[in-house]
């Protein structure tokens, strides 16, 4: 059997992928009880543990819990070695901590949909409620896990702390047979990067690809593929990545809080159902029309249509879902909240209102630049000097951005500061 048939057949049915799992871990036996024990052996089991978690409320109050406790029934596929998140972003944070010492585990921010509509008129004052799925490494023994959120200085604090002593409410509740049909020489190339803790897993949620017959499906897997690896730091980074497709119906809407090109799925649980054991460290749902639109949510997902502009718009999505970065275009109708505008830094790496310039991308600043630096014209699809231009974060005034141009701006590629960021994320799955 050739390789690719053998990795392709790895994931497409659970009885086979354990039966190939336990006889790996029999493989790697002789080298756990020779090798010493790694910090992740000590605390996890090498599995996945699925939290589905409701969040409920309004920009007044809201309040997280834990519905269910699922064993994803998958191996770990993010880092072994890179446990806690060394970056301060991301309005949410899931923290596992030993229950008997409270020391830090694993962790990671991110951000959500309720973040969002807290910011909408409806959210200001009406409680709704919202999805949300996170993937942890299976403990071993008793753990506490923390739900984070920012408090108004912009601190994480614990939110909820739920106790996890191995209670696992459902099994993974189905199988999906279909979740991986690629068949050409050029798709399978970019799958059979294993193992999974050293490479950075994309899976590709294909929504509204029923009826589309193989040879179009294939074709449009293609280019996305090219989409993804079209641009640096992902050009560079193509051999650390796995790429998984899976067909089916992720709940993705246009419309997003009233605005027409935002289109995002509020059922996250269905979301992970779909994608059952398939390993995510990021999820791209594509839609199959031409309309121009969707988004991205740092650490979440992102969403891409078939629109012509998507070689631009997906990169500038997958800077907000993978890296965390902030737009750093204009649009005063969106600076609604004055996100920007307060005594604290905002959270993203490549904007800045001069609170505390330090932290942020005065490492990279030519010396001699002026802070502010005055605009200077710049060619389309270049970046121009690096320096601290105003105009960012939506906002005309007091937010400043690394480049003239930028990927997170106009398309052009990522400007220094935005690339050091994504560089330092992909190092985080790879390592
Ligand atoms: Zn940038």
């Amino acid at each position: 059997m050739e390789e690719d048939t053998i990795t392709a057949s790895f994931w497409r049915y659970s009885s086979g992928m354990r039966t190939k799992t336990l006889f790996l871990l029999w493989l790697l036996l002789p080298l756990f009880l020779c090798g010493q024990e790694t910090e992740f052996d000590r605390w996890f089991t090498g599995g996945t543990l699925r939290l589905d978690c409701l969040r409920e409320g309004s920009a007044l109050k809201d309040t997280v819990w834990v519905e269910r406790f699922i064993d994803r029934q998958a191996p770990w596929h993010g880092s072994r070695t890179q446990l806690l998140d060394p970056f301060d972003n991301g309005d949410y944070r899931v923290v596992v901590r030993d229950a008997r010492t409270g020391r830090e585990l694993y962790s990671r921010g991110y951000s959500n949909l309720f973040r969002e509509y807290k910011d909408t008129p409806e959210g200001r004052t009406e409680s709704k409620r919202f999805e949300e799925t996170l993937l942890v490494p299976m403990p071993k023994g008793k753990v506490l896990i923390a739900l984070q959120k920012r408090d108004k200085d912009l601190r994480l604090k614990d939110q909820a702390v739920i106790e996890y002593n191995g209670q696992i409410n459902a099994k993974r509740l189905t199988l999906n047979t279909e979740h991986l049909t690629l068949n050409t020489k050029r798709l399978k190339r970019n799958i059979k990067h294993l193992p999974l803790n050293t490479k950075f897993d994309v899976a590709f949620v294909m929504q509204g690809f029923e009826g589309v017959s193989d040879s179009e499906y294939q074709q449009v897997c293609g280019r996305m593929t090219e989409v993804l690896f079209g641009k640096e730091p992902f050009k560079s980074h193509r051999e650390d990545f796995n790429l998984y497709f899976v067909k089916g119906d992720a709940g993705v809407e246009y419309n997003t809080f009233g605005a027409d090109r935002y289109a995002m799925t509020f059922r996250l649980w269905q979301l992970h159902d779909l994608l059952g054991t398939t390993p995510c460290d990021h999820i791209i749902i594509v839609l199959n029309n031409e309309k121009y639109g969707g988004g991205a949510i740092y650490n979440f997902y992102s969403v891409s249509s078939l629109h012509k502009m998507a070689e631009s718009v997906l990169p500038h999505e997958l800077g907000h879902g993978i890296g965390g970065l902030a737009d750093e275009y204009v649009d005063e109708d969106l600076s609604y909240a004055d996100l920007h505008r307060t005594q604290y830094e905002p959270l993203e790496p490549n904007i800045t209102n001069l609170v505390d310039f330090q932290s942020k991308w005065q490492h990279l600043l030519p010396a001699g630049t002026p802070v502010p630096t005055p605009d200077v014209k710049v060619p389309r699809g270049e970046n121009g000097p690096l320096g601290v231009y105003e105009g960012a974060g939506y906002s005309s005034k007091g937010v400043y951005r690394p480049a003239m141009r930028c990927m997170m701006r106009d398309y052009a590629p990522f400007c220094p500061v935005c690339r050091e960021r994504l560089e330092a994320v992909i190092g985080l799955y790879i390592k």
